[in-house]
């Protein structure tokens, strides 16, 4: 099966504009971003999602979401920004290869998520939070 873009951005098969790499990650320029100076911040190593990582991988990979998002504040003077990960396509994920977004944002920026909110019946949220606990 071909490669990814991403895999092929980290054997350098592909050119991206790089902003920040150590030995585990690599953070480059969003080619078609939300807000100009949007970054991505991959680990080098190819995994589809969040919860298929090493939670110490994980780790890394925020450890440079929080030192980019920093840099990327700066360069775009933004008044506020969104971290977001997409995993698995019911969520909207494209690049089956984690990646977290870092988008500058503003107030007049005029883009908006499509959040709606649901209403949980009696008991229901309590079943949800027994369930999760459950898990962990
Ligand atoms: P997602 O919907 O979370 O999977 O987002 C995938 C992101 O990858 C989108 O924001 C794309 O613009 C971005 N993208 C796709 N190909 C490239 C590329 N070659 N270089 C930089 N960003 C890319």
């Amino acid at each position: 099966m071909a490669d990814d873009v991403f895999s092929r951005i980290v054997k350098g098969e592909i050119p991206a504009k790089k902003v920040y790499e150590n030995d585990k990650v690599l953070s480059f320029v969003d080619i078609a971003p939300v807000n100009k100076g949007h970054v991505l911040v991959i680990p080098k190593k190819k995994y589809e999602t969040i919860t298929d990582m090493p939670e110490e991988l994980a780790g890394e990979l925020f450890r440079a979401v929080h030192k980019v998002a920093k840099a990327v504040v700066k360069a775009t003077n933004a008044e506020g920004y969104n971290i977001l990960v997409n995993n698995k396509r019911a969520s909207g994920q494209e690049v089956p290869y984690v990646h977290a977004h870092i988008i500058p944002r503003f107030a007049d920026d005029g883009f908006r998520f499509g959040w709606r909110t649901l209403k949980y019946e009696e008991n229901e949220i309590d079943d949800f939070q027994k369930k999760i606990r459950s898990f962990l």
